[in-house]
């Protein structure tokens, strides 16, 4: 028996309007099961058009009138520096709610809560340091400055696979560059995201600033999207609302911030430590049921040593713990729901009908309740299987054999995605050359899935527009604005009229 139990009743959570909680104008609730368990764990109301009106107007209000763009950094900060400490207190809460709504490991889950915290004492910080710049070398007559100002009302738009952790990414610091808010986190994993409310409240954040609003993305989201009194809206998600991001952001032509799919690889040449990169893939394509948008999907091997690192690979994925999310020595939970968990066997089995050998895993595990899938690593995989194409966000990898290191590079980058790509190797020459030829916005040398808030994150090619966290993270929601100044007698354009 451990500690954390599932709940007698589904935990009940409110939107978060101007500093008010409320149901709204629909009167559905949307209840969440646990998709580990398949039991009710909590309900939230389903957000309709009309209160992510009232959300944006309340934002674009804050924005306009209100303190939060007009005070010190260093006050801001004082209230970021205390969210984070209120959700360093309520790690075991959020965590418990987080694991219940996704399926996530409990111990994954309150370390993310935890990581979180950090993002947001970073953004706190960082907010302090945000300055334009001045140019003096315009000669004797001018001088000018860059300044950075907050960009506006932002609609931030999360998924269901990290929701508290994705909004740590982007929340903190959009309020660390002085702008205001409104939020819709995916309408299956809504509640820390609402729960968080109360401790901005807490903190001191003025009503307005952030407004959290549940509900489907097809009607409230798609309202920020094309919301002129939004200055620019953050989608994290699929290829697909991205495009809807982009032909939406045409009205206003508002700025978008997308962080969208990936099809990442990992590269293994011959000379690396292969008991090390086993590790290191296993890792990466099985952490959080293979529902991390930078996760492993594509291991590209020498075909020296193809054979070899596959059965040790297969191994270490064979012995991973998959199992209730509740327990602390699970390792991989449950995937977020019924009909994701058939759409990652059908690539599976469809890829398998057209050839692909299984050497590890290849379908659900024998709990009874919920959607567990087997780490799964397939080999004999050919291009003719969207398994090789489709971004599957799920615990799947395809083996794909190189020769050269040129032929590692093209299989690597063949992808109309481009958010994160590792490479395992001793040889440091190497390391650095794949590290610049290949197309990622992120890439990882002897490790995969690191991160902290120091450091900017986003995707190339199809993975997305712009860049997360780091200071590139402030500067993202901020607008840049130079001034000319004139330091001399003016040399007149029109000479001066006779008389006047
Ligand atoms: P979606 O893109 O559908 O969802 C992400 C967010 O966008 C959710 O909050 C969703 O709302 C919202 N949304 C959906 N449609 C619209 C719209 N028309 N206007 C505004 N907002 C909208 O992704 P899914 O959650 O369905 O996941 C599907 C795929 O997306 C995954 O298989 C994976 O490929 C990718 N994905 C990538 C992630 C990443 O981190 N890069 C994270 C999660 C998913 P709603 O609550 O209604 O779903």
């Amino acid at each position: 028996m451990h500690e954390n139990q599932l709940p007698a009743t589904p935990r009940r959570f409110q939107m978060f309007i101007d500093g008010r909680w409320t149901d709204g104008h629909g009167n559905q609730l949307t209840t969440r099961h646990s998709p580990g368990h398949g039991t009710p764990v909590a309900q939230w109301p389903a957000g309709t058009a009309q209160d992510a009106k009232d959300a944006i107007r309340a934002a674009r209000t804050a924005f306009d009138t209100g303190p939060w763009p007009r005070m010190p950094a260093a006050e801001r900060a004082k209230v970021l520096f205390k969210v984070a400490d209120l959700i360093e207190q309520n790690v075991d809460e959020l965590g418990l709610i987080e694991c219940l709504e996704t399926g996530k490991p409990i111990t994954q889950a309150k370390g993310e809560i935890r990581g979180a915290a950090d993002v947001w004492r970073f953004a706190a910080g960082a907010s302090r340091s945000m300055a334009g710049e001045t140019l003096n070398n315009l000669g004797d007559r001018l001088l000018a400055l860059v300044l950075r100002q907050p960009l506006g009302v932002i609609g931030v738009i999360t998924p269901w696979n990290f929701p508290f952790f994705i909004l740590a990414e982007r929340l903190p610091f959009l309020l660390a560059a002085g702008c205001t808010a409104v939020v819709k986190p995916s309408e299956a994993t809504s509640g820390t995201t609402l729960r968080l409310g109360e401790l901005l409240q807490q903190a001191g954040l003025p009503d307005g600033v952030v407004n959290l609003v549940s509900g489907h993305g097809s009607e409230v989201g798609q309202v920020l999207l094309d919301s002129d009194l939004v200055d620019m809206v953050s989608v994290t998600g699929s290829t697909g609302t991205g495009r809807k991001a982009i032909q939406a952001s045409v009205g206003n032509i508002k700025k978008l911030g997308l962080e969208l799919g990936g099809k990442n690889p990992h590269v293994v040449f011959a000379d690396a430590n292969l008991d090390d990169a086993a590790d290191g893939v296993a890792f990466g394509m099985a952490f959080n049921a293979g529902q991390c948008c930078v996760g492993a999907s594509r291991l590209v091997v020498h075909r020296s040593i193809a054979e070899v690192f596959t059965q040790k690979l297969a191994a270490k994925m064979r012995r991973i713990v998959v199992g209730d999310p509740l327990d602390p020595a699970t390792q991989v939970g449950a995937l977020f729901d019924e009909a994701h968990m058939h759409k990652v066997l059908s690539y599976i089995d469809g890829g398998v009908a057209l050839g692909a050998t299984v050497v590890a895993g290849g379908g659900r595990t024998g709990c009874e309740k919920g959607n567990f899938v087997q780490p799964t690593l397939l080999t004999n995989v050919t291009a003719e299987m969207p398994l090789l194409r489709d971004e599957i966000f799920g615990p799947v990898l395809a083996v794909i054999p190189f020769d050269t290191f040129e032929d590692a590079i093209r299989i690597a980058n063949d992808t109309e995605f481009g958010l994160s790509a590792s490479i395992w190797t001793q040889d440091v020459n190497l390391a650095l050359r794949a590290m610049r030829e290949v197309q990622a916005g992120r890439v990882w040398i002897n490790t995969t899935l690191d991160n902290g808030p120091e450091a900017p994150m986003g995707g190339m090619k199809q993975s997305g527009i712009g860049r997360d966290a780091g200071l590139a993270g402030i500067e993202e929601y901020t607008e840049v604005k130079t001034a000319h100044i004139n330091l001399q007698p003016r040399t007149h354009w029109i000479g001066a009229s006779d008389g006047l």
